[in-house]
């Protein structure tokens, strides 16, 4: 019995390192381990042995059980790995280019919204954000805009209740910064604006930059300076510019800002109807109203402030004619930028 257990032993270890394939594998395990196998038939005769031997040869028999399951299955994951392929990396062609990783890119608006505020924060502005739902106090009222005044009918709000609504543009955030921080003050608030309107050249959601400068002795011709230096920043430097006088509640006197059409030079085009010029932001000097309603002496401190769209800019820098593109999550088109 024993040297029969021990030649088993010795032949499954001889026939182990013959195996070259994995399909060898399974007959093996048959062979050996299996249950019809000569190994199984010798383990059953084991209970017919003179019974002072049976310790002794049952506890063999074990001991080659576990040593030729291990032997098998280390030898079967050596035939599997190197059925998978050369592991080793000097077999490895090293010079091959690696495979690049695609990455995703921010959104044609954020960009331009991240040039608008590093063009402004270069000329030491700084940056603050509000809130979305806002009060119709800091929407409209803080600037110069009370109840049942016209303007209101412009801005398509869209109410939550009596009290709050969806901010119509950036502007509540002069107001709420003012309340709170004295002259000088130079700040650009960015964001997003909702008002209820749809169509080629709206969305019910898009982003304004509001911006605006307090101090003592402040007057147009610094308006004009700094939108200047804005504009020949964003688009060419050499981009001609001009105010026609407008109406804003918070501004006093208040001007439309347009700029030489980028589409044509200002030679006439379709985009720009004809007339060789494209309106891209609002401003005007603050309404001494406002001040009143924050506690600054109009006396005292003058300022201006201004707001543009920022979808517009993307529009005009990128010579795209449908603002709704830029939330239609078309990555064909977003991919461009
Ligand atoms: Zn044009």
């Amino acid at each position: 019995m024993e040297e029969e257990l021990l030649r088993l032993q010795k032949a499954a270890h001889e026939d182990l390192a013959a195996l070259s394939e994995i399909k060898e594998l399974e007959p093996f395990r048959v062979k050996y381990l299996g249950r019809k196998s000569e190994f199984t038939s010798l383990m059953r005769q084991l209970g017919s042995v003179p019974k002072e031997d049976r310790p002794r040869l049952g506890k063999l028999a074990n001991e080659i059980k576990v040593d030729l399951e291990e032997k098998f299955s280390a030898r079967k994951s050596e035939l599997e790995q190197s059925a998978a392929g050369p592991s080793d990396s000097l077999e490895s062609d090293l010079t091959l280019p690696g495979r690049a990783i695609p990455f995703g890119k921010l959104h044609p608006v954020t960009q331009i919204m991240e040039e608008i505020c590093s063009i402004f924060e270069g000329m030491g502005f700084g940056v603050a954000e509000g809130p979305d739902v806002e009060t119709d106090f800091y929407n409209f009222e803080a600037l110069n805009i009370p109840k049942h005044h016209p303007a209101r009918d412009m801005h398509d709000t869209f109410y939550i209740n009596e009290s709050l609504l969806l901010r119509t543009h950036t502007s509540p955030m002069q107001a709420r910064i003012m309340e709170n921080q004295e002259p000088p003050l130079r700040m650009i608030a960015p964001g997003k604006v909702y008002r209820c309107d749809s169509d080629i050249t709206h969305t019910p959601m898009f982003h304004q930059v509001e911006g605006f400068l307090v101090d003592k002795k402040v007057s147009f011709a610094d308006l004009r300076g700094i939108l200047g230096v804005f504009i020949s920043k964003m688009f060419d430097e050499n981009t001609a510019m001009r105010a026609r006088p407008s109406f804003f509640p918070f501004t006093e006197p208040s001007a439309e800002i347009d700029i030489a059409c980028v589409m044509c030079g200002g030679k006439g085009c379709r985009v720009c109807k004809h007339t060789g010029w494209l309106e891209i932001l609002g401003a005007g000097m603050i309404d001494p109203e406002v001040f009143k309603q924050v506690g600054y002496d109009p006396e005292v401190y003058s300022g201006f402030a201004f707001g543009l769209g920022v979808e517009r800019i993307a529009m005009l820098k990128y010579g795209i004619n449908d603002i709704r593109l830029y939330y239609e999550n078309d990555l064909r088109f977003l991919s461009q930028f």
